[in-house]
């Protein structure tokens, strides 16, 4: 017994509970459009108001008819002039109705660009770790997917509540005349089937956070079958049919869920309805009674029915109203929660480090990845001076690419330091040590921009500067097949978009190589494995460029060719995340280890 009371305390105090965003949603509408908000709330009491005053002048149009029957002077007069203010006031209520309509619809607009701008804001903030965490992209797509609308629909639900208060409580003023018992048996024949309400909203709530992973797995499905990057992989292997069946069955599987929270829901709902029409002929048979027995005009009968009718579809929208802010009120917490992410605060400031001439130093590093135990990385230290370069070999997930990651702080080392300059990369500040570094990585971007902005996004500050693209092209050894495109550097790539031009696996990485380069004050140059695609001439070439350009500048070269890695001045091969070897390609050859190993087997296929 206690434990069932327990349990509805608990349900109702939810169900307040919940009502916290409230608030932050009528701050955030607000804040979006002070006019429009504002019109609206004057709207929403003007159309509030309205209703009541038009019942309140039938009673007297009634009323004059009747008198107007039993008198000798009619006075038609007065009653037609009544018909008039009530088609006048009438008219003002559509008005004021459609008003209504407009600024949602403005508000909606407005609103639903600022949230998605909140949501991206966000993303700028956080670290590279959420999105590889997929508990927090299960957070991100639900805020994405259904935040963006809610604010608002709780902001109209909300006005729409005080809009509908204020027509009930008129309506009460009104009906207290009668009864204040009919006013009672009004609201209370509502209150089941709000309770009934607000629990199955809960219910679908949860639903669709559970589903997120499932959403989230169609969506994936979607980009695969549909995308231009996946279609070749899926008809070549005729995965389609087989990935259309895995789609298939997701949706069907929510689908029996789905059916069978709607049927609950809608027959609850008629049950409970039936409650309320129960309440409301009751009542009719009541005041009909009243009438019979002369105890109120037949003016006063016509007032109180269409009062009672009216009162009754008020109450019915105010409880799915509340009931509808409860739903809005789950979705938005998605959204806060998401909103409310904390992030790292930036702990480093330093622009410059005391000692220029130390370069990269890696002392006793080691990381593990936050969802894994294993290290990534153990023990690692290494020096590059600045004129130096250091070439890391290895084979497929030994470590190469975090080493990097920690290097440019997308991620921070579990143990040891890591210094520039004689400074720690913690007390560094982030957008200066990244402004340092060029970098291109295995899966380097392939921007669906123009040719130039592709380019110019190594270096923001000169995005649109053709000039330093032709440069950063010439470089990166682009700028002879760019300038043959009928367009040169305007040319759109990828074919996402009307006119885009597709490029080969190599020219895109010229590209990504350019990108890099136009980074000119960098003196960190990060190449993991950007070569893959292109032949090894261009790869030593852009290798030893970078080198001669500058006395200064440090690179990093992630590479299975060892025509190429054995130019670094050092080399270091790593194994499991720990060094094991390190030293030149003549020193390493001398020592006939692993890398001696490697070399002569490559060497072989090359004879
Ligand atoms: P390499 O660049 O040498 O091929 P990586 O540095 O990418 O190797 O990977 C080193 C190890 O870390 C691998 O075992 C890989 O599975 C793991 N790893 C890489 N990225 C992540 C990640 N985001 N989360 C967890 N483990 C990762």
């Amino acid at each position: 017994m206690t434990d069932q009371r327990n349990h509805s305390v608990g349900f109702v105090s939810r169900i307040f509970g919940v009502f916290g965003y409230s608030r932050r949603a009528l701050h955030l509408v607000w804040t979006t459009s002070r006019a429009l908000t504002f019109t609206l709330a004057i709207l929403t009491l003007i159309s509030g108001v309205l209703p009541a005053a038009i019942a309140y002048i039938g009673l007297f149009i009634v009323d004059g008819v009747v008198a107007a029957m039993t008198s000798s002077s009619p006075d038609m007069r007065r009653v037609l002039w009544l018909v008039l203010i009530e088609a006048g006031v009438v008219i003002s209520l559509a008005a004021s109705q459609r008003g209504i309509s407009v600024s949602q619809s403005l508000l909606r607009a407005l609103l639903g660009q600022r949230v998605n701008v909140m949501i991206l804001e966000k993303a700028l903030t956080l670290q590279l770790a959420n999105f590889e965490d997929s508990e927090f992209y299960d957070k991100l797509t639900q805020a994405r997917r259904e935040a963006s609308s809610r604010p608002l629909s709780l902001v109209n639900r909300t006005f729409g509540l005080v809009q509908n208060a204020i027509s009930l409580t008129s309506y009460a003023v009104l009906l207290s005349a009668f009864s204040p018992w009919a006013v009672v048996i009004l609201v209370g024949a509502g209150l089941p089937s709000f309770f009934a309400e607000a629990k199955f909203s809960g219910d679908a709530f949860r639903l669709f956070r559970w589903r997120s992973p499932e959403t989230r797995m169609q969506m994936y499905l979607e980009t695969v079958i549909a995308r231009e990057d996946g279609v070749k992989e899926v008809k070549l292997f005729q995965l389609g049919p087989r990935l259309l069946q895995r789609y298939r069955d997701i949706f069907n599987k929510l689908f029996v869920e789905d059916r069978r929270l709607a049927l609950r829901r809608d027959s609850w709902g008629f049950v409970l309805g039936l409650l309320s029409t129960a309440a409301f002929y009751g009542a009719y048979a009541w005041i009909v009674i009243t009438t019979m027995n002369g105890g109120i005009t037949l003016g006063a009968m016509t007032m109180y029915l269409v009062l009672f009718r009216q009162g009754q579809t008020a109450v019915a929208a105010s409880l799915s109203a509340i009931s509808g802010m409860y739903e809005d009120n789950l979705y938005l917490s998605n959204l806060y929660d998401y909103l409310g992410q904390a992030v790292p605060v930036r702990k480093g400031d330093a622009k410059y480090g005391p000692e220029p001439q130390r370069g990269i130093e890696f002392k006793n590093v080691s990381f593990h990845y936050p969802a894994s135990n294993g290290k990534a990385l153990n023990n690692i230290s290494l020096t590059i001076r600045p004129g130096e370069s250091l070439a890391l070999v290895g084979e497929n997930g030994s470590g190469k690419t975090t080493l990097i990651k920690l290097l440019t702080r997308l991620y921070d080392p579990t143990e040891g330091c890591i210094m520039l300059d004689g400074l720690d990369l913690q007390k560094w500040d982030v957008e200066a040590l990244r402004q340092r570094i060029g970098v291109i990585f295995q899966d380097f971007g392939r921007y669906q921009f123009s040719v130039g902005e592709n380019i110019g996004a190594g270096d923001v500050r000169y995005i649109d500067d053709a000039e330093r693209w032709a440069t950063a092209a010439e470089t990166g050894m682009a700028a002879s097949f760019i300038e043959e495109m009928p367009d040169g550097y305007e040319t759109q790539l990828g074919r996402w978009f009307k006119g885009g031009r597709e490029l080969s696996g190599g020219q895109w990485q010229k590209i990504a190589l350019s990108r890099a380069f136009m980074r000119s004050d960098a003196d960190i140059l990060v190449l993991d494995e950007p070569t893959a695609a292109l032949d090894s001439a261009s790869e030593a070439a852009i290798f030893d460029h970078f080198q001669s350009e500058s006395h200064n500048k440090m690179t990093i070269l992630i590479s299975h060719r060892f025509s190429t890695v054995r130019i670094a001045d050092q080399i270091i091969v790593i194994h499991k995340g720990e060094i094991l070897e390190q030293g030149n390609h003549e020193s390493l050859l001398a020592m006939n280890g692993q890398y001696a190993h490697l070399f002569k087997l490559q060497a072989k296929g090359y004879q």
